[in-house]
């Protein structure tokens, strides 16, 4: 498989540290709200490439962070503590907002088919070992106390910003624009490793350690808990593009620092789902959620399918009008496959499934050409092949997906027969001219014509109500 890798610019064959097995991590939720539709275009597809990896055989172990502390409305480490923000909201206890968002979460990423992670960590029950590497990292010499707080000493690295190619004045620079600088910060682009002099006076949760009470960065967070469960060498970490500089890049320098050696071979970023106005984000306030789409009278599932028809690595405009074109467009893919359901079973004709999947898998070892792979989909059911054929593919394709595809097209084609509309037309023309012939008192026609019906597979009788045909 071929995957555009973040950190060396360019698509690179996958190749894992250890063969046939992936350590793979995910930056997981701030849950001191709901998450936006944006934020689940991130999810969804890092799902569809943990799916992708298994599907091709290999043995995935996923690790994912809750972040319920130490996350500051600036990546920055400025501005106000966006768990505080949530609860002072919604005057409950930082603990509380963090179970009901984490609960909403998962609940969304249920509607939309997005496979709960191997191992899912609470930040705030990791404390024990946040202090841990940072320990370590004073003692190496890449971490320094300063204004009571310990900040990550990024002059110590030979290069720190991996992702671009900026020139790192303008991005420092850039960077903090409009917030506060910290003046106990020894360059610019350090960062806080572990905050004990709150301005915070309210701060709810607080540990104890070696520098005085206070609590975690947002960043080692993620080092630590992939670092723990998934070793020393990651195969391959994934987030939303905005994560890649500071967050991803502080995660690099501070588990590089601490292991002495290269962390993570492969950076997967998803950009960003846009609106007119920009960026979608928790912060603006006013955001898209899976509950106001099932308001709206979507199925979350669909907003999955949207997502798949645009690739990862272009930026997503999310309108009404567009997700409407995904609501039709994907209608008549069911419609499509509905049939197939209630076809006799037959034999897989192996050649052409493997030819055919191959279309499927081309496309997403191609950096997971997602509307390719639809594509491919749509190939399937155009094939000159029978209908088991076509349903081991759809059904092999979508445990990728994750469309429902085959359950959905089970309920419409049986929405079709409660509605009496899937009766095919030859047997409804020769009912209607048994009709015409019971009519004339021609029974013998009548007869010859509803022996026709029953070789076609349907049974004509008449009741009170009138004609009725039922599949035999
Ligand atoms: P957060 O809950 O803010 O920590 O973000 C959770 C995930 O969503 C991260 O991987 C972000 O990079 C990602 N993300 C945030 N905003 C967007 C967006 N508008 N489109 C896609 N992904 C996003
Ligand atoms: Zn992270």
């Amino acid at each position: 498989m071929q995957i555009y890798n973040s950190l060396s610019h360019k698509k690179e064959e996958f190749v894992p540290h250890e063969p046939g097995k992936v350590s793979m991590y995910t930056c997981g939720p701030t849950v001191y709200h709901y998450a936006h539709i944006g934020n689940l275009r991130s999810y969804i597809m890092e799902d569809v490439l943990e799916k992708y990896l298994r599907f091709a055989g290999y043995d995935v172990k996923r690790v994912m962070n809750i972040t319920d502390v130490g996350h500051l409305t600036s990546d920055g480490d400025t501005g106000d503590d966006k768990m505080l923000k949530g609860a002072k909201r919604e005057h409950k206890t930082v603990m509380e907002i963090a179970k009901f968002y984490t609960d909403a979460f998962f609940d969304d990423c249920k509607k939309l088919n997005i496979k709960t992670p191997d191992v899912v960590v609470p930040a705030t029950t990791y404390i024990d070992e946040f202090i841990k590497v940072i320990s370590s990292l004073m003692d190496k010499g890449y971490a320094y106390e300063a204004g009571g707080n310990i900040y990550f000493d990024t002059s110590k690295l030979d290069k720190y910003y991996v992702f671009n190619d900026f020139k790192e004045e303008d991005l420092a620079v850039g960077v903090r624009e409009g917030v506060e600088e910290d003046e106990n910060k020894r360059n610019k682009a350090d960062f806080v490793l572990w905050f004990t002099k709150s301005k915070f006076d309210d701060q709810e949760l607080k540990w104890d350690s070696p520098w005085g009470v206070g609590y975690p960065g947002w960043h080692i967070e993620c080092s630590c808990i992939s670092m723990k469960n998934l070793g020393e060498y990651l195969d391959i970490h994934c987030g939303g593009i905005d994560n890649a500089f500071p967050h991803h890049t502080n995660e690099i320098a501070q588990s590089e620092a601490y292991l002495g050696h290269k962390w993570c071979n492969y950076w997967f970023h998803i950009l960003h789902l846009n609106t007119d106005s920009g960026k979608m984000s928790k912060s603006k306030g006013e955001f898209l959620t899976v509950s106001l789409l099932e308001e709206k009278g979507y199925d979350p599932v669909v907003y999955r399918y949207f997502c798949l028809l645009s690739h990862y690595r272009k930026s997503l405009v999310f309108s009404w009008e567009n997700l409407d074109n995904a609501v039709n467009s994907f209608n008549k893919l069911i419609e499509k496959i509905a049939p197939l359901t209630k076809e006799a079973p037959g034999e897989v004709d192996k050649n052409v499934y493997a030819t055919l999947k191959n279309g499927f898998t081309d496309a997403l070892d191609n950096d997971l050409n997602t509307s390719l792979a639809i594509t491919a989909l749509y190939d399937i059911l155009k094939a000159d092949t029978n209908a088991a054929t076509k349903l081991a593919l759809i059904r092999d394709t979508d445990s990728v997906l994750g469309l429902d595809l085959i359950a959905k097209a089970e309920a419409k084609a049986a929405e079709a027969e409660a509605a009496g509309n899937d009766i095919p037309e030859e047997v409804l023309a020769l009912a209607e001219q048994r009709k015409a012939a019971r009519k004339e008192k021609n029974f013998a026609l009548a007869d010859e014509l509803r022996d026709k019906i029953k070789a076609l597979g349907y049974e004509i009788k008449e009741t009170r109500q009138g004609t009725e045909i039922n599949r035999i």
